[in-house]
This record gives C-alpha cells, structure tokens and sequence, in this order.
C-alpha cells in the first residue's frame, strides 16, 4: 500500500484525469510583471516537473479597472497570449497542467480606476471604487468571460475564477459591501447573481473540455458575511452554471483574522470544506495550511475535501509530489508559512520567493551546477547560513566540512522554535538534519572551528552568526536580569516583566512570556476561541467574540525609537505579532530612556530632555535589544592574511533573519 493512498488516487474531470489530489494554489509571483516569459516558464515548468497534479498561476486582471495594480498582467493582446503559450507548452512537455486564475479585484484593486457593487472604500486600500451600472457589470462578465477563451487560446487547461478573499465577486454576495437595490443586490438571489452569471458565461464561452474552478469563499471572517444557507445555495449554483472544481477560499484580505500565517494551526480550516462535501457533485479542494503529504493525506483520508490545495509548499520544495510519491517525505523542504519571502515580497512588488529555497522565482539565474574543479571546503557554524551554504556546496560536488561548537545543527533556529506559533521550526531544523544526514558534509559537532583545524581547507566559509548586543544599562548585570537567550532556553522569569527592545525577537519573548502552557497554534479550538472565529452555519461570516485566555504575566515590551513598537516586522504579519500581544494585556512604550535597573525594576525617562521619571516595576527584565556579529574566527583568520568567505549574522547583523542567511549561503555556494 501506498504511504498517500488518497493524496495518489487519480481524480477524473471526463475529459481529463488528474494524476493525483494536488492542486498547487495560486500565487502572485510578481514575474510576470518582469516581462521575462523564459523566467516564467521556468518556474511553473519547474513545478511541473515535480509532479503536482494541476497548477493555477498568480491572478490575471480581466481588464484595467479589475487589476490589482494599474498595470497588472493579463491577456490583453495577440502578444500576451502568445507568451502565455510560451507558459503553458513548456508545462505540458514537461507533463503538468494548467489553470489560468483570473482575478478580478474590485475594491481591493490599488488604483483610482477601481469598481465595486457599492461606492465603499475597503479598509485596506486608499482608492474609493466607483460604483458600477447595469451596463459596467456587464462589461465585466463579458471581460471575465473573454479572459477565460483567450486562456483556452493560449494553451491553458482551464481557468479558475477568484470567487472569495473579498475580491470583486465576493463584494457582491455580502450586505456590507453590496448596498444595491438593483437586481444585483438586497435579497440574497439579487447578491448571487454576478457570480453566478460569471460562471455561466464563462462555460459558455471555453466549451466543455475544458477546467472552470470556483474559488467560493466558505467563511468570510468579516461583519455581515455570509450565512452557512447563502454559501451552500451559491455553492449549488456554481454547479449548475457549469464549474468543474469548488476550491474553497478562506477570509477576506480585510478581515482581523489570520489564516495563512505561521501562527495559523495546520490545516485550520479543513473543517469548514468539510461541511460542503455532500452539497455538491463535483470535487471540492481545501486549503490554508497544510503544507506536508501527511497532513494533506490525513484531510483527504477523513473527507473533508476531494482535493488539497497548496500554494506556498511549492514555492519551498518543487519537487513536493514527486518526493511524496517517492517515499521521501522527510526531503520535502517545508514552508514554515512565515511569509517573508513571499507574500512579503509580493506586497513590496519584489520577486516573491522563499525562506527555504532562494532559487524560487529564480530558477533562471540561481543555478547549482556541477563545480568544474572540487573543493575541500570548511563551512564554521551550522546555523541557518552555515547549513544552506553546506548543503549546496555538497550539490555542487564540493568535498563539504560543516563544523559547530554546539552538540545540534540549527543556531539561532532552535531558539524561533521554542516561541508559541513558531513551531514549524522544528520541522526546518529536522529537514536541514535529514538533508545533512543525507549528503556527503562531514559534520562535526561539539568542536571549535581553529585556525589550526583550517589550515587544509582550500575555501572556508565562516558563518558564525551574532551573540546578543550589549545595551550598556546601569545594573544590567544583577540577578533579575537574563538575555532572550537565557529564556527562550527556559530560565526562571518573574510574574512582572519587562521586555528591553522591541524588535522581531522582543515579540517573540513577550509572546513567549504571556503564552500559558502550550502554544494555541497545537489546538485548533483554543486557536479559533482565541480569535473569534465560529461556525458560520451558527454565526455570519464566522465571526465570534474573540476569547482569549489570560496572560501567564503582566509584560511591558519597551523600545527607544518614539514609534510604534513592531513597526519593523513583517508586512504581513506584523499585525498578528501586534494584536496577539494586545489580547494579552502587553503595555506597548515607545520613546524611553533606560536609566538603570535595581531591585525594584527598570527606570526609564522620555525623551532628550530625560523627562518623566518613572519606574517599570519589574520581577524579571530581559535584554532583547539586538545583535552584533561573531566575527573573531573571521578576524584572526583574516590578519594571517587567510582568505574567507563570510556570510548571514557573521557578516552583518542588522536586521539579520533566516531569509538573508540562507540566501547568502546559497549564492555564495553556486559561486565556489
Ligand atoms: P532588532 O529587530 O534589530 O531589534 C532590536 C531592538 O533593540 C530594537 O527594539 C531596538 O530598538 C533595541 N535596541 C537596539 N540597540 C539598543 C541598545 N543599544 N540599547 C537598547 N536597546 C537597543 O533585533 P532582534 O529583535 O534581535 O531581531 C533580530 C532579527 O531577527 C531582526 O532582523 C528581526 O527582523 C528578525 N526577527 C524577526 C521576527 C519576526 O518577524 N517576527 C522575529 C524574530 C526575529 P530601539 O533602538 O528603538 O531601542
Ligand atoms: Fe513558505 Fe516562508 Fe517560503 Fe513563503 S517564504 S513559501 S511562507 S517558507
């Protein structure tokens, strides 16, 4: 038998048979917008090449007003429709599928073009949309629908219509943003209609052999969203006017809800799909976190879908299916749902790529090929940097010693995975151990790196990484005070305490610090009690009054900078990071001098003139006020005039994360 019976078990749409239950989700990449079609070919030939069962690409605009940005891709032209052709025939030779997303954006669009049922501007965009007339609708089915023939035209195996995320389609079907009065809006029928007709425009113009995928929001997580009746009656509906596949959309990009962050429990939302399986006759994909075969097995094995949608996973392995098939589940490099080098780039109009894997979205230029002359090469540090660096090393055929003085592989990694909500950590410090274990490095544990040990290497890397940054505070060194490190590895911390320093990893003590026993991300219930989130057969949209549960201390989280503290942090999941600790009762100072610390806690003052003395009254105070590179191996190395290469935290600390230290590794490697 199989490992992934269900995940291997061909699906039959009649007029194809897709070889298994993987759907690799759609994501805006950004490189289409590079105009390089090679590129983009490249990168879902890639995909294809692993072995997933269907694609959908990033979002294409059906016309200007519905693009997500002035400018967004779409098929426009006879020219875009031969690239795309360029797109999907390097797919099929390599034996995958395609569906082109077609995206309108309605009020999320960022430009002052921007349409909607009801002229009310999103919370979550600048522009105010202009209301559409009876004859602007129509305009817009009949751009959605010609976008799907000129899919089919440029080779595509199918489209799939973007339903949910609070995009243009979905803000017809809720109260909130459809105030209309016409027949498109008031009575839940009125609010069905546009979808409804789209899809039905859409079959009508691409024929029957042909893929038409809804993508229908289940649970908007938004004020007056739908009820559990309205989306079941839309879900039947979209059968009707001809769609082949449902896949389940989950929120709106508005909503105070996360679903796709790390935080998010795995598989968050697969109840939800399950709800509709039985309403409908044709298949059902779900989605939000599920990012290995076990996982995606599992949902499928207890019916909550007929297939599993992963947008993300395939950004970090490409060969995701095929090592699945293989028997070689543990190689698959995991998406750890962080977002930095995807979504976040994305919103930065920046290649999206991946923490993971730096060739994502770089196949062209970022090659690992065969080295022409072999090396013996030292790697010092096997942290994030120092792994990646090994790894690909070993893939190029270099003779690779990877040393540590720790007695694990991981640095700085095994601290992220002990903070509530970072736990898919331990699944990138587990996937860096098999690889490791898997390749040829040489891994030498509990020995210090000398200039001695070096001397017979032909290249050394030195990836040392940072120790913490000394603030310098009058009676920092007094018993009641630790580093992040002392209690992220499990000191004894006070019930009062103060947090010095409000970056990524002063967030991450504070959540650390306020969580009460196990993370809520390990308990899908908690997780849900925790952000409001309800049946939506029980409430509309889903939406339930958060309860969270009460802080394990009283936390202040201090920071110099007369700002918002957690401005830094990710773009798109700062928020959650913010609001997690505002739940938890966490008193956010900006503006602080810290004066000294004593017996009774942390003294701090504002502003340049040392105004406002006070005391933060404090059992614990912690130091999370950055980092300074580890650089003495390099240095001494350096002045007996040895060459090394020095790469992540070593090199430079500032704003130092795992994304720039795996990169680092990795271009440094292909370059050896
Ligand atoms: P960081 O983000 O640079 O933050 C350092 C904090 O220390 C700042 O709040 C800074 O604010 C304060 N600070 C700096 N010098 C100080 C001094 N001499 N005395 C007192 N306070 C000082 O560094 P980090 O928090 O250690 O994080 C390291 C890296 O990991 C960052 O790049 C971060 O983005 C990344 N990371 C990200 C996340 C996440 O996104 N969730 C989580 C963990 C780590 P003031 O100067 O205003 O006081
Ligand atoms: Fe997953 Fe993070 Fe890579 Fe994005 S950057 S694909 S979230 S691991």
């Amino acid at each position: 038998m199989p490992q992934f019976p269900h995940l291997f078990t061909p699906l039959d749409l009649g007029h194809v048979i897709l070889p298994n239950r993987v759907l690799m989700g759609s994501m805006h990449t950004n490189l289409e917008e590079t105009k390089d079609w090679n590129r983009v070919a490249e990168f879902y030939a890639t995909r294809a090449r692993g072995g997933v069962g269907l694609m959908v690409t990033g979002g294409m605009a059906p016309n200007s007003e519905g693009g997500v940005f002035p400018g967004a891709s779409g098929l426009f032209t006879p020219e875009d429709i031969a690239n795309h052709r360029g797109v999907t025939g390097r797919v099929h030779d390599a034996g995958g599928r395609i569906a082109m997303q077609i995206l309108h954006a309605g009020r999320y669009a960022y430009s002052p073009e921007c349409v909607a049922p009801s002229a009310i501007k999103s919370p979550i965009s600048p522009f105010p949309p202009k209301a559409l007339d009876e004859a602007g609708i129509e305009k817009q089915i009949e751009d959605i629908a010609t976008s799907a023939a000129r899919a089919r035209e440029a080779g595509y195996d199918g489209v799939e219509v973007m339903g949910s995320e609070g995009y243009f389609l979905n803000e017809f079907l809720v109260a909130h943003t459809n105030k209309r009065t016409d027949r498109w809006g008031g009575t839940a029928e009125n609010r069905m209609r546009l979808p409804i007709e789209v899809v039905r425009r859409v079959r009508e113009k691409v024929g029957r052999d042909f893929i038409v995928i809804y993508r229908i929001s289940l649970i908007d997580l938004v004020p007056e969203g739908q009820s559990w009746d309205e989306v079941v009656t839309l879900a039947r509906a979209i059968e009707g006017a001809g769609a082949s596949i449902l896949n389940t959309g989950i929120g709106w990009h508005e909503a105070r809800i996360p679903t796709i962050a790390t935080s998010v429990p795995r598989r968050a939302f697969a109840w939800v799909t399950k709800k509709l399986m039985g309403e409908v006759s044709i298949p059902i994909i779900t989605s939000n976190r599920i990012n290995t075969p076990e996982v995606a097995e599992a949902v499928l094995a207890e019916g909550c879908a007929d297939m599993v949608s992963m947008a993300r996973p395939f950004l970090a392995d490409p060969d995701f299916v095929r090592k699945a098939a293989e028997g070689r589940a543990a190689e698959i490099a995991p998406c750890i749902a962080c977002n930095q080098a995807c979504l976040d780039h994305t919103f930065q109009g920046k290649i999206s790529s991946c923490l993971v894997n730096p060739r994502a979205g770089f196949e062209t230029e970022l090659s690992l090929v065969p080295a022409t002359a072999p090396k013996k090469v030292a790697v010092v540090g096997a942290g994030p940097a120092g792994l990646a660096a090994a790894l690909a090393l070993d893939e190029r055929g270099h003779d690779v010693t990877l040393f540590d003085r720790a007695d694990q592989i991981g640095g700085q990694l095994n601290l992220a995975k002990q903070v509530p909500g970072k736990e898919e950590f331990h699944g990138l410090v587990n996937w860096f151990a098999t690889m490791i274990a898997k390749s040829r490095v040489s891994l030498r544990l509990n020995v210090e790196a000398t200039p001695e040990l070096l001397a017979g290497f032909d290249e050394v890397v030195i990836a040392t990484g940072v120790r913490p940054r000394d603030p310098g505070i009058e009676g920092q060194d007094g018993a009641n005070v630790l580093t992040y490190i002392d209690v992220l590895r499990g000191a004894a911390v006070g019930d009062r305490v103060a947090v010095v320093g409000a970056g990524g990893i002063g967030f991450d003590v504070a959540e650390f610090l306020t969580q009460k026993g196990e993370s809520p991300t390990l308990h899908l219930d908690e997780w849900l009690a925790e952000w409001g989130v309800t049946d939506p057969a029980v409430a509309r949209g889903g939406l339930a009054s958060p309860r969270p549960e009460a802080p394990a201390r009283m936390v202040t989280l201090l920071q110099r900078k007369p700002e918002k503290p957690g401005r830094k942090l990710g773009k798109t999941t700062g928020w959650i990071h913010r609001a997690t600790l505002q739940a938890k009762g966490v008193v956010m100072v900006g503006g602080v001098n810290y004066e000294r610390i004593d017996g009774e806690g942390l003294h701090v003052s504002s502003g340049s003139e040392r105004a406002d003395p006070r005391l933060i009254g404090a059992d614990t105070i912690v130091l999370c006020t950055g980092q300074v590179s580890e650089r003495s191996l390099a240095d001494t190395l350096i002045a007996t005039g040895a060459t090394v290469h020095v790469i992540g935290g070593a090199d430079l600390a500032a704003e130092l994360d795992a994304k720039r230290a795996i990169d680092q590794g990795t271009r440094l490697a292909a370059t050896i």
